[in-house]
């Protein structure tokens, strides 16, 4: 196939995905054939240990449209979607999850607003079947929590699912940052952006490969890659803390003197000693947060690695 005539690039990370790849394949399939226009599935198979692998090549095998970009080992979510999108050569890229939780129909209503000129179409999450109460608490929390912390106008309950134009996907080429928060990179891009709604699925077989540990990490890079916040906060902390000390020492050194009342007591000094320090370690926590980034950065080392490519 002519390469420059894709129209239409779906990229879609795989983890561990052996139950839902067949039917996952077939949706969306069936839905690419209904726009007319020429277009490549790019499977991302992001270091899995089942059988992930063997059945996209299987796919690979027989059909022309279908691609594999297959890393070295586990990279993580965010890093497969960027491989795909980097080697994307559609008009339009469009990043889907795997399990069918993002309604592969949905495609058809972001070219839409993709054709009426927007440059970025998001998938907004109406509701969220399936998911445990858990998810969602943390879910809605973190995106809230992400918007007061950051100056960039990340809207919320948006995942990855969402349509980028062609230049959108070439400056997003140009942020090579590693640990990635790619929604929120796409918000900084600028560009005309909107969004289409849609009730999130249930997964359609397997469980989600976003454990806790995961979860956590994925909302640590949102934050620290777009806020300086948790930062500031040493210092509103430090200066009120400071403030209201000297206050209460030119009170109790009055008391000592002149008054000669004063509090004898190790109780309290003890859990004094105990709370500001470990205040202070959170903060050094928070400052090693960010340090141990730049570390990342400055190793410069490359964001994955591919072992192998199929159909390219
Ligand atoms: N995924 C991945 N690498 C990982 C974890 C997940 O490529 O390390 C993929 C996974 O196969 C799926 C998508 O990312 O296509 C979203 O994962 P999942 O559905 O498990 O997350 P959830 O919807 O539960 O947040
Ligand atoms: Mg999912």
């Amino acid at each position: 196939m002519d390469e420059t005539n894709i129209q239409y690039s779906i990229v879609v990370p795989l983890y561990n995905e052996e139950l839902v790849i067949k039917e996952t394949y077939k949706r969306l399939k069936k839905v690419m054939e209904t726009t007319g226009e020429a277009y490549e599935i790019i499977f991302v198979n992001d270091g899995s240990k089942d059988r992930t692998l063997e059945m996209v090549k299987d796919i690979c095998n027989k059909d022309k449209n279908i691609k594999l970009i297959s890393f070295s080992k586990n990279f993580g979510h965010q890093i497969a979607i960027t491989a795909g999108m980097n080697n994307s050569n559609g008009k339009a890229a469009i990043v889907i999850d795997a399990d069918l939780q993002d309604p592969p129909e949905i495609i058809l209503k972001m070219i839409e607003k993709w054709k009426e000129g927007y440059d970025v179409v998001y998938g907004k999450r109406l509701s969220r079947r399936g998911e445990t109460f858990f998810k969602k608490v943390t879910a809605k929390a973190f995106y809230r929590t992400l918007r007061v912390m950051t100056d960039v106008d990340i809207p919320v309950d948006t995942g990855d699912f969402r349509l980028i134009d062609r230049k959108v996907c070439e400056a997003l080429k140009r942020v090579p940052e590693r640990n990635r928060y790619v929604r929120g990179i796409i918000s900084w891009l600028g560009f005309k952006q909107t969004g289409v709604e849609f009730a999130r699925e249930e997964r359609f077989a397997g469980e989600t490969k976003y454990p806790l540990k995961k979860m956590i990490k994925f909302a640590s890079d949102a934050i620290i890659s777009f806020s300086y916040k948790p930062l500031r906060l040493a210092i509103i902390i430090g200066f009120s803390i400071s403030i209201f000390s000297f206050l209460y020492l030119i009170v109790i050194v009055f008391k000592k003197l002149f008054v000669n009342d004063a509090i004898h007591g190790w109780t309290s000094i003890v859990a004094l000693s105990l709370f500001f320090n470990g205040l202070v370690l959170i903060m050094l926590g928070i400052i090693g947060e960010y340090i141990g980034r730049i570390y990342d950065e400055v190793k410069g080392r490359p964001l994955y690695i591919i072992d192998e490519k199929v159909g390219f």
